[in-house]
């Protein structure tokens, strides 16, 4: 991998990297098909992904016509990252198999082995002969939309195609490798203010929280509308705060930490909710909920803003969703992506039909969203939120603290790239847009740790 490395160091010519041997193997982060048992009769607070994701070498898979091989620079954990490496709600093995029957090219991806990770910044290393937009040296950020645009269905709102997939969770060959083989319709330019970690982090979670305010498929947030986000300073809350405020919003964010808050309160966002020194307690058993708590949650944040929230930014899923329903203003929309705490999910109908509430549902984002999102950061009108930097023989410790909830904002992982730092082509244009900014969540966590 080393001469791939010192291309890119050498900013090479597009020819120079189409003639570079590629390796027949490369390191990846990977589960494995014969360990989907090792947690059985746990909780899954008890399942611990250092037990079960592993840094192996894989063979290169052929290149499909319309698919590039890209060197992978930096990548980051995303929560599916989690949920595979703790085989929860389902092994993700059946996607692959799924995927395997589709065609001649699916079969590469059913494998005993999953390549995990959904982001990617990186340089492209060959093109497949379909491939028109991009040339080898490139340099990169890739979305996790893997869409087959020869299916009818994918051509509306290509999140709405029959065989929409989310690259590295329901296929194989993730960006948690030195290496990966990806569709040439998921790549976009990296910006070129950012290093490889920072470009890495945004894909996944930006682009599910532009579609779930911004896009006209979800809740189409307007100039002024309050907007009550869980998770503030988490992976997708980080990014919706800010386009609330970019978008002439009021966020009302939720955390659990008074370091959470004051991180929040420094990017700008002044209603914060500390749901764990206000002591919230939706649920009083595990079949009931309680209504005066959620009175109390809709008081506090009346009390901050004056107003009930127009759009109520849901992921928590089963302990909050009866609370977010009862939150949400008159005629307002809660908009869900997720259920952290459990899919089953109960709220008091009567609060939404007789107040004219509306749950709209939401799933990452169709290529055109992924690349205004991917716009708004090149702009520097959306910041990273990479908080902490791993090395690619750590991810199974990064994937531990997201899913302990031990982290804010987003864990970059380096691949390809020996350290931090690395990748910024326009210093000027990072100087006009603020290193304070670009770097807020990074020299928060950094605080914190001395
Ligand atoms: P994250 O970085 O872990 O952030 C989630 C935040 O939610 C945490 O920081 C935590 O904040 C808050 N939280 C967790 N459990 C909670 C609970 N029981 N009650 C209230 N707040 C809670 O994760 P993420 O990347 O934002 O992802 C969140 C969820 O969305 C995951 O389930 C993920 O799989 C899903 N997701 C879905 C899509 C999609 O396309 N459908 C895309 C991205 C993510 P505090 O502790 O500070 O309150």
């Amino acid at each position: 991998m080393q001469h791939v490395l010192e291309a890119i160091e050498a900013d090479a010519s597009s020819e120079d990297f189409a003639n570079l041997e590629l390796p027949e193997s490369y390191r990846a982060a990977l589960v494995r098909a014969d360990d989907t048992e090792m947690f059985a009769g746990k909780e899954s607070w008890e399942k611990d992904p250092r037990e079960s994701l592993r840094i192996e070498d894989v063979p290169l898979p052929e290149m499909a016509p319309d698919e590039v091989v890209i060197g992978v620079m930096a990548s980051s954990i995303n929560f599916n990252t989690v949920w595979t490496s703790i085989f929860e709600p389902l092994p993700t093995f059946g996607f692959l198999k799924r995927l395997g029957r589709e065609s001649e090219w699916g079969a590469r991806h059913d494998l005993p082995y999953h390549i995990v990770g959904s982001d990617a910044s990186a340089v492209v290393l060959r093109t497949g002969s379909a491939v028109r937009n991009w040339k080898p040296g490139d340099r990169v950020v890739v979305h996790c939309n893997h869409v087959d645009d020869q299916d009818p269905s994918a051509h509306n709102d290509s999140m709405l195609a029959s065989n929409q997939r989310i690259w590295g969770f329901e296929t194989n060959f993730g960006g948690l490798a030195d290496l990966a083989v990806v569709k040439a319709n998921q790549l976009m330019p990296k910006p070129s203010h950012l290093s490889w970690e920072e470009s890495a982090v945004n894909g996944l979670c930006a682009s599910t929280s532009y579609r779930m305010l911004v896009s006209d498929n979800a809740s189409r947030m307007k100039q002024g509308d309050n907007v009550l986000i869980w998770g503030a300073t988490g992976g997708l809350g980080g990014y919706a705060v800010q386009l609330v405020l970019n978008g002439g919003g009021v966020p009302i964010g939720v955390v659990s930490s008074p370091d959470k808050a004051e991180l929040l309160n420094s990017i700008g966002c002044e209603a914060v909710i500390d749901r764990k020194a206000e002591a919230y307690k939706f649920w009083s058993d595990e079949h009931t909920q309680d209504e005066s708590e959620w009175r109390r949650f809709g008081k506090q944040i009346r009390g901050l803003i004056g107003e009930d929230p127009d759009i109520v930014f849901e992921h928590p899923g089963r302990q909050t969703m009866g609370a977010s329903v009862f939150a949400a203003k008159r005629g307002g929309t809660v908009v869900t992506c997720a259920a952290t705490s459990g899919f089953m999910i109960e709220y008091d109908n009567r609060h939404l039909w007789m107040k004219l509430k509306r749950i709209v549902s939401s799933h990452f984002a169709n290529y055109q969203e992924a690349w205004d999102m991917n716009r708004l950061i090149d702009m520097g009108a959306i910041q990273p939120i990479l908080s902490a930097t791993y090395k690619l023989e750590e991810s199974a410790e990064a994937a531990y603290q997201v899913h302990n909830n031990l982290h804010e904002g987003k864990l970059g992982v380096l691949c390809m790239a020996p350290e931090e730092g690395q990748g910024i082509t326009d210093p000027e244009k990072r100087e006009r847009i603020g290193e304070d900014k670009i770097t807020a969540f990074a020299r928060h966590a950094a605080s914190i740790k001395a």
